[in-house]
């Protein structure tokens, strides 16, 4: 039986932002093959007064305006379908991760809240039980290219989307390590500063296995040094304290 298709929703208060990035290469040719959908609503429409407004002044006062929860909430409800997590994009939410992004992309879709201003009114992630979702410690002026990011990291996931790479599995976060090195020709280049490098020979050697042993101590090495949080927990995952 066929796959239904992945479907992204986006509420946001710039709809024309989508598909954006997402229409291009990878993403964009599984959109136009169908293996994917997106629809970007405007939230404006779900407004209720004469001059659409979705905004208004903090209560208790301060700088910017806060997203109404009675116009957002009615948006969400128009597009919301049982089963689809329902996100809210936050920079208080939880990271967003590969392995979330693989759970998301084995479901039937996802409904993906773009904030602006200082945010949304907080009874609506109450009320519509929001999944509040960050993409790293660092402020955005709006959800949408969040939402991008996210989507991007789950459309590449869906079947048929990026062919055998896809099914490797040794992507940087797939096991808890970064990636290896790449190099591809010529095995000998210069660069600006007239320093001839040349690709490690074992990738020249044609041995299977001993490349394979590099690139899995050269993602160790790399870990180790570049992210010692992943490390320490891949570590703890393997149940093995040597080193
Ligand atoms: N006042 C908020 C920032 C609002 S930024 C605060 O201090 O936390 C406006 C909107 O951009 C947010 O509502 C959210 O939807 C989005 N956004 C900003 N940074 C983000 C991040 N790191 N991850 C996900 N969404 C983000």
């Amino acid at each position: 039986m066929a796959r239904a298709m992945w479907i992204a929703t986006a509420l946001s208060l710039f709809p024309e932002m989508f598909p954006g990035p997402l229409g291009e290469s990878l993403a964009g040719k599984a959109l136009r093959d169908g293996v994917w959908d997106l629809s970007a609503i405007d939230i404006r429409r779900f407004a209720k007064d004469r001059h659409r407004t979705v905004d208004d002044a903090p209560f208790g006062g301060g700088a910017g305006m806060v997203m109404k929860p009675d116009v957002l909430s009615a948006a969400i409800e128009a597009v919301a379908v049982p089963g689809v997590p329902k996100v809210l994009l936050s920079p208080r939410g939880a990271p967003f991760s590969q392995a979330r992004g693989r759970e998301l992309a084995a479901g039937p879709g996802v409904l993906l809240v773009c904030g602006r201003f200082e945010g949304v009114d907080e009874r609506v992630i109450e009320a519509q039980a929001l999944e509040e979702i960050s993409v790293g410690d660092f402020v955005l002026s709006g959800g949408e290219i969040a939402a991008m990011a996210m989507m991007d990291c789950c459309v590449r996931l869906l079947p048929g989307v990026m062919g055998a790479a896809n099914s490797a599995h040794e992507e940087s976060f797939e096991d808890g390590l970064l990636e290896y090195p790449h190099y591809t020709r010529p095995a000998t280049w210069a660069g600006p500063d007239g320093i001839e490098r040349r690709v490690p020979e074992v990738l020249l050697s044609g041995h299977h296995g001993k490349v394979a042993e590099w690139r899995m101590k050269q993602r160790e090495e790399i870990t180790r040094r570049r992210r010692p949080d992943l490390w320490a927990r891949s570590r703890t995952a393997a149940g093995n304290d040597e080193k």
